[in-house]
């Protein structure tokens, strides 16, 4: 009984079998019996020491490499927003911060002043949440225009000292900066790298692994205005993990995904675009088309001049290279990215690259395998 539990338990295919087999054996039999309760054990202890076998390659494999995990990240995502928006500390930080990561956040002094967001807001960002703040200059003029108007000193003394040092009074390390409207000439950014460690230059795909010689990094906008869909995103990102560098991706506010409408092209004109369904116009005034979410918007912004019944006028480009009937638009505020593709992109980003500030960037202090 007891050698048939453990026959059957090894192998019960045979199960049958042995159940057949007469009693009282014969020493033939006895024999053959013996030599099927070895070969039975052999098969048992061998499919134990299998087991065995994986069960301790799995457990070398994670005793001896204990960031597995880390192991697989390369490569770093390096996010930017402009302005300076309340919703930096109340929405976008806590969502970085559930997977570790931070961002850098160029502020003007317009919007402390006009309390779209705050100096303890700012301290909190950088303190709690590990974020890089930098400066967008004084009062947001257009740099290239300023100097033209006052000349290069007046905009080092009013438009970037003075914003340094009262960011640096409130507690705030201030090392880098981006322009305002991206505007700027070689005599402007000298200027700047003289007090800073970097600024901001945008180009199209902004894959780096350092500072440049003339104190640039690269920068490539993902805002509504300058629409880059969240597939072509993804494969960014994978460039930056295959091939151990950073991406670098600036935006200015998240926003709800009340705030955007999407719908179906039916018909394209050259400045009108017509929809299958009415449109329900988002809030806010200043919106901008996305002829279609498929593509990336190329050819600048498309301002929206109009919302009625099913069409949608817009003041520049020809609609009818940009869509087709059929194509997804979307129009919602130049400024802003919709936060469910903001959820995607980090949630993408997250087991994939690491993030990092400018800061860290231009120190070199970023994981490089
Ligand atoms: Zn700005």
């Amino acid at each position: 009984m007891f050698l048939y539990r453990i026959i059957s338990a090894g192998n019960r295919q045979h199960t049958l079998l042995w159940s057949l087999l007469p009693v009282p054996l014969d020493f033939t039999g006895l024999s053959a019996l013996f030599n099927r309760v070895i070969s039975c054990f052999a098969s048992l202890i061998d499919n134990f020491l299998g087991k065995k076998k994986i069960i301790w390659g799995l457990f070398l494999l994670v005793a001896l490499n204990p960031g597995l995990t880390e192991a697989r990240v390369h490569g770093g995502l390096v996010l930017m927003f402009d302005d300076g928006y309340a919703n930096w500390l109340t929405a976008v930080a806590p969502e970085l911060a559930r997977v570790g990561g931070v961002a850098t956040a160029y502020v003007t002094l317009n919007n402390i002043r006009s309390e779209k967001l705050t100096y303890e807001d700012l301290r909190n960002l950088q303190n709690h949440y590990g974020w890089e703040i930098g400066t967008h200059t004084n009062h947001h003029f257009n740099p290239q225009e300023f100097v033209k108007r006052k000349g290069l000193s007046a905009w080092t003394s009013q438009e970037l000292v003075s914003a340094i040092r009262e960011l640096r009074t409130q507690g705030l390390k201030i090392d880098n900066l981006s322009f305002p409207f991206d505007a700027t000439t070689p005599e402007v950014q000298a200027a700047v790298v003289q007090h800073l460690e970097s600024f901001r230059r945008p180009e199209p795909l902004a894959l780096g692994s350092a500072v440049r010689e003339d104190g640039s990094i690269p920068g490539t906008e993902i805002s509504l205005a300058n629409y880059v869909p969240l597939g072509l995103i993804k494969k960014w990102i994978d460039l930056a993990h295959n091939q151990d560098r950073l991406l670098f991706l600036y935006g200015h506010q998240v926003l709800p995904d009340a705030d955007f409408v999407t719908g179906t092209v039916e018909a394209a004109s050259p400045h009108t675009l017509t929809a299958t369904e009415d449109i329900k116009a988002p809030p806010g005034a200043d919106l901008y088309l996305v002829p279609d979410t498929s593509k990336r918007s190329l050819g600048g912004p498309i301002r929206v001049v109009g919302v009625a019944g099913k069409q949608i006028q817009v003041g520049r480009g020809d609609l009818r290279h940009l869509t087709k009937p059929g194509a997804t638009f979307m129009i919602g505020p130049g400024y802003g990215l919709r936060w469910s593709d903001f959820r995607a992109l980090v949630d993408y980003a997250a087991p994939r690259v690491k993030f990092y500030t400018v800061h860290q960037v231009v120190r070199g202090q970023w994981y490089k395998n």
